[in-house]
């Protein structure tokens, strides 16, 4: 996940600060803001209004090399893109219809953040072409894609903040009832409701601590407040107790209906639900399909089932610190 942050850090060390995690593609998206070919394309387009589906067609791509990105420049930042790196990604093809669910699995290193990073045009595809809505992600503006595109990690940290603040990160003008209604949905009502600060407590490392399962459904309330129609999830790696699974798993559920997701998942459950699970190796994706047809077929996905998937018993499983 950190990899995700990554090229914030080496790209804008000039005036971008990089808040760790949780959020933030409102930091990548600062980036992209510095990108001044993307923000005055002259006929730069929107993504239209309704659901929207999410195309890769054979993408290639490669990091730039550290050299190349230390000395360049902000204007050089804005048109750099993988040319001359090591390839990551080979020929990528998948298609998410409005409204499903994507699922990237595969083995550290194979490539499914790096797939995660060109939907919000962090970098850009050496070729093929990546689509919202049949449009290549190149034609259209910084703010239709900002305002189509949501990116939620489960694992980050909160900000040291209130819990209203956290949440209004993900819409800035939500009235209180929205707030709770969030709340409500992502099963946390009860439990702020019953602090003596109630939406003013302060969460956060130094504030008051929330359980593992406490936290992802504060992301998730947040992800219930966005907007945005089209949603990246790299999903938590903690486990928790299969109660606090349970509620995060419907919350989640019912967060992400209606709206295209792309989930680096982790989670039995979320494969399961999953649409299409890819199974991303060495850049490549080696198999596609739904988790009961990828069994049946005996291969990599069910080994990775095997090795990541299968869960310990809820007695076993380790409580989140
Ligand atoms: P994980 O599950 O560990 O997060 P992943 O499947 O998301 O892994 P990626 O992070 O996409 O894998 O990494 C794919 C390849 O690209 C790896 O070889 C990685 O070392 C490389 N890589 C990732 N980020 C960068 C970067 N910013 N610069 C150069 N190489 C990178």
């Amino acid at each position: 996940l950190t990899r995700l942050y990554a090229p914030l850090t080496a790209l804008a060390g000039a005036r971008v600060e990089v808040m760790s995690a949780f959020v933030s593609f409102e930091r990548v998206f600062e980036v992209l803001d510095l990108k001044p070919l993307i923000a005055r394309k002259p006929d730069a387009r929107e993504v239209p209004e309704g659901q929207v589906s999410v195309e890769f067609e054979k993408v290639s791509f490669g990091y730039p090399s550290a050299e190349k990105v230390s000395l360049a420049s902000l204007e050089e930042v804005a048109t750099l893109d993988g040319r001359g790196g090591t390839p990551v990604l080979h020929e990528v093809s998948f298609r998410a219809e409005p409204g499903q669910m994507i699922a990237l699995v595969g083995s550290s290193g194979a490539g499914k953040s790096t797939i995660a990073q060109l939907l919000p045009r962090l970098y850009d595809a050496d070729a093929g072409s990546v689509r919202l809505n049949g449009i290549d992600v190149r034609d259209l503006s910084a703010d239709s894609i900002r305002d189509t595109l949501g990116m939620v990690t489960q694992d980050g940290h909160l900000f040291h903040e209130s819990v209203r603040a956290n949440l209004l990160l993900a819409r800035p003008d939500a009235s209180e009832d929205d707030i709770w209604d969030a709340l409500r949905r992502s099963r946390l009502d009860g439990l702020i409701a019953s602090l003596p600060e109630g939406l003013d407590t302060v969460v956060g490392e130094r504030g008051y601590r929330l359980s593992g399962g406490e936290r992802q459904r504060l992301t998730i309330a947040r992800l219930l407040l966005a907007r945005q129609r089209v949603v990246i999830l790299d999903e938590a790696t903690a486990h928790l107790d299969s109660t606090s699974e349970a509620a995060v798993q419907e919350a989640l559920a019912e967060a992400l209906e209606g709206r295209t997701a792309v989930v680096i998942a982790h989670r039995l459950s979320t494969v399961r639900a999953a649409d299409q699970i890819l199974v991303v190796e060495a850049g490549r994706i080696v198999e596609r399909g739904t988790h009961s047809e990828l069994l049946a077929a005996g291969g990599r996905y069910e080994e990775l089932y095997r090795t990541q998937f299968e869960r310990p018993s809820a007695d076993e499983a380790q409580p989140v610190a």
